[in-house]
């Protein structure tokens, strides 16, 4: 206990390969990984962020999302993978402050911070929640909030538990998060920022960018620290 609230605050290894760092590093990683971290910043579609082609891509064009923007600014691999991978299966919460401070230094996403006036984090499900004991996405946004000094709102919502996102189709996916969420928007004319930790079709964010319109919210933004998706050609 003590030990993991120490790391908490001083993590002495890194999050990618953990060799030792002083003073969390650069974000948690040792200079080596910090180098190794994929920015999203090649052609890529204007409005979830797939990396790809420079115009949007298919699947937007095919069903347009409820969100108005999707910023990933990193690709999922390396480093980064393995210390999402240590926060969801090792269950070390302490990383998603680094990845929060390292999501918020970027350029790019510090123009968000103007889009939105409520941070919103996607909630999990009851049993997936008490399996890994705190919601990444919570803790991240929590985090952010923090560092841009507002606040997060808890205002979606899980309505049913959803079985796991991995190995099924993008089809399959959207269909296991339809309607999986519900919104209590008391002022609906706010414009959100979504948080989710890894975006990968997509599917989950537009279902909960969904249910925020349904509740009267103007204009729905999302962030994610990654997109895993695989380079779209068409
Ligand atoms: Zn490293
Ligand atoms: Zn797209």
């Amino acid at each position: 206990m003590l030990e993991h609230l120490s790391q908490a605050l001083f993590p002495n290894h890194c999050a990618g390969c953990e060799s030792p760092i002083a003073n969390n590093g650069r974000f948690g990683f040792c200079d080596s990984c910090y180098e190794l971290l994929s920015p999203n910043n090649g052609p890529r579609c204007g409005i979830c962020d797939a990396p790809g082609l420079p115009q949007t891509c298919k699947r937007c064009l095919d069903t347009p999302p409820a969100f108005e923007r999707l910023w990933a600014p990193y690709l999922f691999g390396g480093p980064l993978q393995q210390a999402i991978h240590r926060i969801k299966f090792a269950k070390e919460e302490f990383w998603l402050h680094g990845l929060a401070e390292l999501l918020c230094a970027n350029e790019h996403i510090q123009a968000i911070k103007e889009h939105c006036t409520h941070i919103v984090p996607v909630p999990l499900g009851k049993q997936r929640l008490k399996t890994r004991g705190f919601n990444q996405s919570a803790v991240l946004a929590r985090k952010i909030a923090q560092i841009w000094q507002k606040k997060p709102h808890y205002i979606l919502e899980r309505t049913r538990e959803t079985a796991p996102q991995s190995g099924l189709s993008q089809e399959e996916r959207e269909s296991n998060m339809a309607d999986a969420f519900k919104a209590d928007a008391q002022n609906p004319v706010e414009n959100i920022l979504l948080i989710d930790d890894v975006v990968t079709t997509g599917a989950t964010l537009k279902s909960a960018a969904q249910s925020l319109k349904k509740a009267g919210i103007q204009r729905v933004y999302a962030l994610t620290l990654a997109h895993s998706d695989p380079h779209i050609t068409k």
